[in-house]
C-alpha cells in the first residue's frame, strides 16, 4: 500500500505567473491569485501544494517533433512560430516556465498512476500544441504527452482525454489520432477558435450562447462516452472559459452549471474508480475573479472527490 497522504496533490509553481510577460494579453495573474485564494479556504488542508521540476526533453519528444522540441529549448523558435503560440511578449522565462508546466503534469500522472485518486497540476491543458508547432497560448501538449507516457511507459491501455474547455482540443486530436488506446473527447462551443477543427475520435459541439442545460447535457454524453471505452486513466481538461462572463468563451454557461459539470466529472472517476489527473485549462474572465471563483470550486471538488475515492479504497 501506498503511503497515506493528507489532500489532494496539486503541482505549482511561481513562474506559472512570472514565467509569462507582465504585458502579455493572457491573464497570467490568475495562477497566482488562484492559489492565494486556495491557501485561504478555512479547509486548506485538502490541498497539498507541490513544486513541480522540469520535464525532461526525453519526455518532451515522446509527444512532439524533436527538431520543434530543440529550437524552442535554445530559444530558435521564428518570429511567426512564436507569434502562433501568441504568449507575446516574449520571454526567455517562457522556457523555464514551459518545462515546470511539463513537469507538473507527468508529477500528477505519476501520482495516480501509482496511488489512484485524483491529482491536478494547476496550469496547462495545453490542448492547442500540436505535434511540431505551438498554437492558442499552448507550446507543447501536456494531455498529449500524459497520454503517451501511460500508454508507453505504463502500459496502460485505455486511456480516455476528456476536454470540456470552450476550445477544441485540437493538437491533442491531431497527435494522438492513430493512437489506439487514446480516446479523445471534446465537448467545445463550434464558433470558438480554432476556427479550422481537427477530428477528435468524438466531438461535441455547442452553439454560441449555449445555456447550462444544454452544455449539462452534452456533458452527460461525453461522460457516457468515456465510460463505455471502460478507461484505465482519465485526463480531465477542465478550462472554465465556457463561463458567461469569459472574455473568449462564447457560451452562457453560469458558476452553478460550472460546479455541476465537475461533479458529474468527479463522480464518475469515484464511482468507477478511475484515476484522473485535472488539467486546469482556459479561464479569461473579465474581471478574472469569476475565473478564479470557478477554478477555485473546480479544485475544492476534486479534492472531496479525492477524499472519497481513497477512503472507498482504504478499507
Ligand atoms: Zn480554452
Amino acid at each position: 500500500m501506498p503511503a497515506h497522504i493528507d489532500g489532494m496533490p496539486i503541482w505549482y509553481h511561481p513562474i506559472y505567473t512570472e514565467g509569462i510577460h507582465p504585458d502579455a494579453r493572457f491573464p497570467r495573474e490568475r495562477y497566482v491569485e488562484l492559489i492565494n485564494r486556495l491557501k485561504s479556504l478555512r479547509n486548506s488542508n485538502q490541498f497539498l501544494f507541490l513544486e513541480p521540476n522540469k520535464a525532461s526533453r526525453s519526455e518532451l519528444v515522446i509527444g512532439h517533433d524533436p527538431y520543434y522540441v530543440d529550437n524552442f529549448l535554445n530559444g530558435k523558435l521564428s518570429d511567426k512560430e512564436i507569434k502562433r503560440i501568441g504568449l507575446t511578449p516574449w520571454t526567455p522565462k517562457l522556457i523555464p516556465r514551459t518545462l515546470r508546466l511539463m513537469g507538473g503534469a507527468i508529477a500528477a500522472l505519476n501520482h495516480v498512476v501509482e496511488n489512484g485518486g485524483i491529482a491536478g497540476n494547476m496550469a496547462g491543458g495545453t490542448h492547442h500544441a500540436h505535434y511540431d508547432f505551438g498554437s492558442g497560448y499552448c507550446i507543447f501538449n501536456d494531455l498529449a504527452v500524459c497520454a503517451l507516457l501511460a500508454l508507453q511507459k505504463h502500459n496502460y491501455e485505455r486511456v480516455a482525454i476528456l476536454d470540456l474547455d470552450v476550445h477544441q482540443g485540437d493538437g491533442t486530436a491531431t497527435i494522438l489520432q492513430n493512437i489506439d488506446g487514446a480516446l479523445t473527447i471534446s465537448l467545445h462551443c463550434q464558433e470558438n477558435f480554432p476556427f479550422r477543427k481537427a477530428v477528435s475520435d468524438y466531438d461535441l459541439e455547442l452553439e454560441a450562447n449555449s445555456s447550462d442545460e444544454q452544455f449539462l447535457q452534452k456533458v452527460n454524453q461525453a461522460i457516457d462516452i468515456a465510460i463505455k471505452f471502460n478507461p484505465q486513466l482519465i485526463l480531465y481538461q477542465a478550462g472554465v472559459d465556457g463561463l458567461a462572463t469569459d472574455a473568449l468563451g462564447k457560451l452562457n454557461i453560469s458558476r452553478e452549471g460550472m460546479g455541476e459539470r465537475n461533479k458529474l466529472v468527479f463522480e464518475m472517476a469515484v464511482k468507477h474508480s478511475i484515476p484522473t489527473v485535472v488539467f486546469m485549462g482556459g479561464g479569461y474572465s473579465k474581471p478574472i475573479s469569476h475565473t478564479i471563483d470557478a477554478f477555485c470550486d473546480l479544485f475544492t471538488a476534486a479534492a472531496e472527490a479525492n477524499n472519497r475515492f481513497t477512503n472507498s479504497h482504504s478499507e
